[in-house]
């Protein structure tokens, strides 16, 4: 049986990235007791074997605690990068001149000129163009080129590490959207077994198309996660979100190409856009930042991470909130608590349901029927058997308050709802049987959850238990303590 407790309510899901500060088994139990949904394993930083082992626990632990935890793998991507300076750190004055040259030795940066990892780079700036380094935080204009060597004059100086992120506003620098590096991490992706794969500087589909065939190749099933952070996904942000199982609006980066001013209206678009086109949407990248450092979150990010909730995200992210903050724990318990208060606050009612979808399919309509009858016969759940648990993302997609119990036979479907809003993974024993059978399976499952009690309605969903994915042609309502022979 799956074990249920206090966050079983909670709808919108919670990625916590492991790091340094969460490797260890107490720290690890510590999240998934404070109701962690998935974990992500960032490829940006530490070894493969680190990964390995964090990835271990976590199955571990949630097995022990009979609990489900998706595992998202984050590709680094092309991520642009100075190379390191000779004594790891320089100051950049304002005014002063500050080269970047491609041909530059390795770890022989300073206060003048630094290397880059993108070997094309002064190919593809012009004069005028701002480079912003480190998330932002320094701000470089590009005087003139000349060879391999990128001039510019400091606008915003100030501290600067090795190996810091380099972008240009506006975007356009294409280094190619999967690396070598990026090619071996999906070989140790496939080992772990993630259920997610994130890509990330993605462009346009053929990027996630080409991901999904390396990760197959690899002999690994999981979803894609397309994230959003380059201009250009931007603009071909449709094709991007048919071919991918998720997004990711990465708001680092993304902040950094568009500029901090544009980030709302996207995020807000990028939400209603994916969950339009029966899509996962993930909100991600300095939700909880001061809880590196604090134990209690900012006001600004309590309405940051409610703001999300309320427009329709799926999950929210912690990144160095979990991977190196001080208060791991606590930054979860804390979105924990700020997502179940802000649920329910929602604009959109399950009244929206669109009647009118193009060539609906028959699976996609019983979805849609059932949302429709539970919310007005005040059902408690809806036990859902499902093969690859595309039935319950459909009645995800519609706003609901009815907890949708995502039932299955098959582990890997188990962990990939784990990401679904208001979707909850619980294994049942076999549906290779007859529906009398089934249907009381089901109910047993959510009565020994502590969901369904005697007299209550529950909306079972199910196909012609063949075992065959996309198969769902029938809607059962049942009262509990009242079930029918079939
Ligand atoms: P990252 O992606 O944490 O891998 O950089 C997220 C973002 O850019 O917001
Ligand atoms: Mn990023």
């Amino acid at each position: 049986m799956t074990a249920i407790n206090d966050h079983t309510y909670r709808q919108t899901k919670i990625i916590a990235t492991l790091g340094p500060s969460t490797s260890s088994r107490k720290t690890i139990e510590g999240l998934i007791d404070a109701g962690v949904d998935l974990v992500r394993l960032n490829f940006s930083h530490g070894d493969k074997n680190s990964h390995i082992e964090r990835a271990k626990l976590v199955r571990q632990i949630a097995e022990e605690k009979h609990y489900h935890v998706g595992i998202v793998g984050d590709l680094q991507g092309p991520k642009i990068r100075i190379t390191r300076f000779k004594d790891s750190k320089v100051i950049l004055k304002n005014g002063s001149t500050f080269t970047i040259d491609e041909s530059h030795p390795e770890n022989e940066g300073n206060e003048e000129i630094i290397g880059t990892t993108y070997k094309n780079l002064s190919k593809e700036v012009n004069s005028d163009d701002l480079l912003l380094l480190d998330d932002g935080r320094i701000e470089l204009k590009v005087e003139k080129i000349v060879n391999s060597q990128i001039i510019t004059k400091v606008i915003h100086g100030g501290l600067l590490y090795s190996s810091k992120g380099l972008n240009r506003q506006g975007g356009g620098l294409s280094a190619s959207a999967i690396s070598d590096k990026d090619l071996s991490d999906i070989e140790v992706a496939a080992k772990i077994g993630v259920d997610y794969l994130a890509v990330s500087f993605a462009r346009e589909a053929k990027d996630i198309n080409r991901a999904r065939e390396l990760l197959r190749d690899a002999g690994n099933n999981g979803g894609i996660i397309a994230k959003i952070e380059r201009s250009e996904a931007l603009e071909n942000i449709d094709e991007i979100i048919d071919t991918s199982d998720a997004i990711m609006i990465a708001r680092g980066d993304l902040g950094v190409e568009i500029g901090d001013a544009q980030l709302p209206a996207v995020q807000k678009n990028l939400i209603k856009k994916a969950r339009k086109k029966d899509k996962v949407v993930i909100t991600a990248t300095q939700m909880m930042e001061s809880m590196i450092t604090n134990s209690i979150p900012t006001r600004a990010e309590v309405f940051d991470v409610a703001n999300a909730v309320i427009d329709g995200t799926d999950a929210v992210m912690l990144s160095s909130e979990t991977a190196m903050g001080d208060h791991p724990v606590e930054a979860i318990e804390a979105m924990s608590r700020i997502c179940v208060g802000s649920e329910g606050q929602s604009p959109i009612s399950s009244k929206g349901i669109n009647y009118s979808i193009e060539n609906i399919k028959v699976d996609r309509a019983i979805a849609m029927a059932c949302m429709l009858t539970a919310d007005n016969l005040n059902a408690v759940a809806i036990a859902a058997l499902t093969e690859s648990g595309s039935t319950a993302l459909w009645m995800s997609r519609i706003n609901h308050s009815v907890p949708i119990f995502a039932l299955t036979t098959h582990t890997g479907t188990l962990r990939k709802v784990t990401l679904y809003r208001g979707v909850y993974p619980a294994r049942i024993k076999t549906i290779e049987t007859t529906h009398e059978t089934v249907n009381k399976d089901a109910i047993n499952v959510l009565t020994e959850l502590g969901i369904a009690k005697e007299n209550d309605l529950v909306i079972i969903t199910k196909g012609d238990l063949a075992g065959i994915a996309g198969g769902t042609n029938a809607m059962k309502v049942v009262k509990v303590g009242y079930l029918a022979e079939d």
